[in-house]
């Protein structure tokens, strides 16, 4: 920021005669009042967090598409052991819930955590969703190669209504 200097004696460019009724009538009755500063603060407060929210859903988008971009090359492969398919899932869902995110079921859509389980016939066990669906923990899936891996935000946790007390 280049402002040009004012000199300190520099006269405003229309200054208002004294003792003239009519101008002070015009005078903003409430600059001194402070309820009228805590509203301007609190409106520039809500601009600062609207600004603020809308950076952070951008800078999130570009997050997860980064990440979905890399783990896209490891769609259709296997890494040829249970132990390093394992390995690369927790490594996967770990990044994705510092972000916030989980993979997207590709058979029902809904957000997954990328699993590894045994299976038999596979040695290197097979690729399944797990999720809750209803109420209910199902697993979906179940390929031996990595599925297509589509990133959404992690759902709101649900108050659960037949939680017990205590
Ligand atoms: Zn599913």
């Amino acid at each position: 920021m280049n402002a040009p200097q004012r000199p300190p004696n520099a006269d405003p460019p229309h200054p208002s005669p004294p003792n003239q009724g009519e101008e002070a009538a015009t005078a903003d009755p409430g600059e001194n009042q402070p309820a009228h500063e805590k509203g301007s603060e609190a409106v520039l407060a809500a601009a600062m967090l609207g600004d603020l929210k809308r950076e952070m859903n951008r800078l999130q988008r570009e997050i997860r598409l980064a990440i979905q971009v890399q783990l896209a090359k490891m769609s259709g492969r296997t890494l040829g052991s249970m132990e390093a398919n394992r390995e690369l899932a927790r490594s996967i869902q770990e990044m994705l819930d510092a972000h916030g995110l989980r993979v997207r079921c590709t058979h029902c859509g809904h957000p997954a955590i990328l699993r590894v389980s045994p299976r038999a016939g596979a040695a290197a066990g097979v690729f399944v969703f797990d999720h809750t669906i209803d109420g209910r923990r199902t697993f979906h899936g179940g390929r031996v190669l990595m599925p297509e891996i589509r990133l959404v935000a992690k759902p709101a946790r649900k108050p659960r209504g037949e939680k017990k007390a205590g």
